[in-house]
């Protein structure tokens, strides 16, 4: 008998499987909407030409292979940091933040689950809001928190359950852990507002919560990294201590080079000292020290003037394209084929995905009849579209709801 022989299988991720399904379609019409990559408007990969010269930079220095400190490159980690701070932000002036490079947002969540489980001194409760990117249930759950859920979806109006959030958090233990999506939030698009995000941090003061923010999307969501990053510098400034993780797979689209950061902010540089050093213990024996290339690629961006504005303009680009299918799709739906049900939150849905109201039903009958496959839930990648194939894919929506 193999000593293998009891491991049960266990069920495909539900959003690679999407993909998988795609693959396996032969029909030239198939349009994929599952995964959370950007596409250009040929439906294809897309390297952003900020990225390429970066590249081009890095490559030219002839730089070494030598392995990285435990916590990264430093400078890639302290222009992380001011990306999502600002250069005004009093942590970083007072060099309070407390940061390290990751294997991109996954690990940076990683990285701050094993850090709040071993040093977090009240609730080891993380509140998620339901929905929330399936991958941090078990993420926070294999980190050693125990985690629970606060609304955030209301199915009727397809925007934010603003009441539910706040009872929810209201409810919570003093002390939990609340995990925040800082923009663009995954799987709704439903983003709080300014005033909201308000609402919200007094919450977490009340109740002595924790924010720790999930900022996978900055820049991606307005186009604009500073306005995405207002709900990070609001909680700040009001004086909450907060974790971060930061992904550079979208803003960049440095998906595969893996390159994140997970930070901290402190109260003293001396604390900031000991945070440091207790990072290094969480991080040495997970992986010792992360990968060169991506962080050079993102350093490059980050600290060159030049390049930094090409980069700014190149995520506006990409937010704009999506922003901008949002509207064809809009105006096929409800002034074309007069599809029946109300629309308006495809326009007003924030950054990469779109909750659409679909059913799972039709999702299925979509990927069968259609060709065109998204998540069971009725999620869409926005960018997955492009003007080729919005045709097809509104008319079989169109169809489905029918
Ligand atoms: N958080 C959220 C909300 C996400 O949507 C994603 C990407 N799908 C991530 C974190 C992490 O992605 P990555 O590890 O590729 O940076």
């Amino acid at each position: 008998v193999s000593i293998w022989s009891a491991v049960p299988a266990g069920p495909p991720d539900p959003i690679l499987g999407v993909t998988e399904a795609f693959k396996a379609d032969k029909d030239p019409r198939k349009i994929n909407l599952g995964v959370g990559a950007y596409r250009d408007d040929q439906g294809k990969p897309y390297i952003l030409p900020s990225v390429k010269k970066a590249e081009e930079i890095v490559r030219s220095s002839q730089p070494d292979k030598e392995y990285l400190p435990i916590t990264g490159l430093p400078e890639f980690t302290k222009n992380a940091a001011l990306l999502a701070h600002g250069a005004d932000s009093s942590v970083i002036k007072n060099g309070l933040v407390s940061v390290t490079q990751s294997i991109s947002g996954t690990g940076a969540l990683r990285i701050g689950g094993a850090f709040l489980a071993r040093h977090y001194p009240h609730s080891k409760v993380i509140y998620v809001p339901s929905p929330t990117w399936g991958n941090h249930i078990p993420l926070f759950r294999d980190s050693g928190l125990e985690v629970r859920f606060y609304k955030y979806f209301n199915k009727e109006t397809v925007g934010l359950d603003f009441e539910g959030l706040k009872a929810d958090l209201r409810a919570a233990p003093e002390g939990a852990i609340v995990l925040l999506h800082a923009c663009a939030h995954n799987p709704t698009g439903v983003d709080p507002t300014q005033a909201q995000w308000g609402e919200i941090s007094d919450i977490v003061k009340e109740r002595k919560l924790f924010p720790f923010f999930d900022m996978a999307y900055q820049g991606f969501a307005s186009g604009n990294t500073t306005k995405d990053a207002y709900a990070v510098r609001h909680f700040v400034s009001e004086g909450h201590q907060i974790a971060l993780s930061q992904s550079f797979a979208k803003n960049m689209g440095l998906y595969g080079e893996r390159v994140g950061a997970f930070s901290v902010t402190t109260a003293s540089p001396e604390e900031k000292a000991r945070v440091d050093s207790q990072l290094k213990i969480i991080i040495r024996p997970m992986y010792s020290n992360p990968p060169l290339h991506g962080a050079r690629i993102a350093n490059t961006i980050l600290s060159q003037k030049e390049l930094y504005s090409q980069w700014e303009g190149e995520v506006k680009g990409m937010a704009d394209r999506i922003i901008g299918m949002r509207e064809t799709l809009y105006n096929v739906l409800t002034n074309d084929l007069k599809t029946p049900g109300e629309w308006g939150h495809i326009k007003s849905q924030i950054g990469m995905f779109s909750f659409t109201g679909l059913t799972t039903p039709q999702t299925k009958a979509l990927a069968e009849k259609a060709h065109v496959y998204m998540t069971a839930d009725g999620r869409i990648s926005m960018a997955g579209l492009n003007g080729n194939n919005i045709e097809h894919f509104a008319e079989s929506v169109n169809k489905a709801v029918r």
